[in-house]
């Protein structure tokens, strides 16, 4: 996919031009970092997993009316998306307390939050993302107050929706990151669900044991990240065709 015109590179993709205006290639990286990029790693296959859960993912999510920028998968590692303004806004949903809420208001980890609560963050690699507040929004006009509305309300619908499903899959979802963009078609503009959704932007414990099965592996130095990414699509009965983890591992190509 090298003959096309590598348009952005991310921590853990490269955007590509699309075939057709209005689209875009999301080729899905090994890399993986956290702490704001001081901790960098290469995991043979997570790309192949992140975009097989991804797509999955979306594709739920898009049958229930959530509309997002994903059209179709490319390969083992790209996938055809809708380009958008991206939003400089991470949407983090929370129902159980876990990562940095903990160290922000004392909570200890695992406690069930009494409703799920939304959080605010700042894209920006510079200052690490900073938690920020409604009145940040509006003031800085990042987003409308309508598009804020519609943000949080599909937030809130993925994580009811998302809730379930891995719920039938014996995995909690502790946290995750939602991130939206502007599709602008003629006169009209829409906030639609971009980016991925998968274990590096999820927190999920395994129901009975309470293993971890997402990035934090990676951040904690526990070892076994992409078994346990490869854990989570399996059980969601994505891959079955898959015979072992070496064709993911070395999946390149179609
Ligand atoms: N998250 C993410 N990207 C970020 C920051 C957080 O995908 O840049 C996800 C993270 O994986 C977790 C949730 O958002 O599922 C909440 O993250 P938290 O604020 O606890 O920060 P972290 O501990 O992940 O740095």
């Amino acid at each position: 996919m090298s003959r096309r015109k590598k348009l952005y590179e991310g921590k853990a993709k490269v955007i590509y031009e699309g075939p057709e205006p209005g689209t875009l290639v999301a080729h899905f990286k090994d890399d993986a970092t956290a702490f704001n990029n001081c901790k960098h790693d290469v995991l043979e296959g997570k790309g192949v997993l992140n975009n097989r859960i991804s797509e999955y993912l979306m594709t739920q999510l898009g049958e229930i009316g959530i509309p997002t920028h994903f059209i179709r998968r490319l390969n083992m590692r790209e996938q055809l998306i809708r380009e958008v303004e991206i939003i400089p806004l991470e949407m983090v949903c929370r129902n159980i307390a876990a990562g940095t809420i903990c160290k922000r208001l004392g909570l200890e980890e695992g406690t069930r939050l009494p409703r799920p609560v939304i959080e605010y963050f700042y894209k920006n690699d510079e200052l690490g993302d900073p938690l920020v507040a409604e009145e940040h929004i509006a003031a800085f006009n990042w987003a409308g107050p309508q598009e804020l509305e519609d943000m949080v309300s599909m937030t809130l619908r993925v994580n009811d929706f998302l809730s379930g499903l891995f719920a039938a899959a014996q995995i909690r979802l502790v946290d995750f990151k939602l991130e939206f963009g502007r599709q602008y078609e003629g006169d009209m503009v829409r906030i639609i669900l971009a980016d991925e959704i998968s274990p590096d932007s999820c927190r999920l414990w395994d129901m009975q044991s309470g293993k971890i099965l997402d990035k934090d592996r990676f951040r904690q130095d526990l070892g076994g990240v992409t078994d346990s990414y490869a854990e989570v699509a399996r059980r969601l009965g994505i891959m079955k065709d898959q015979p072992n983890l070496t064709v993911i591992r070395n999946g390149d190509g179609g």
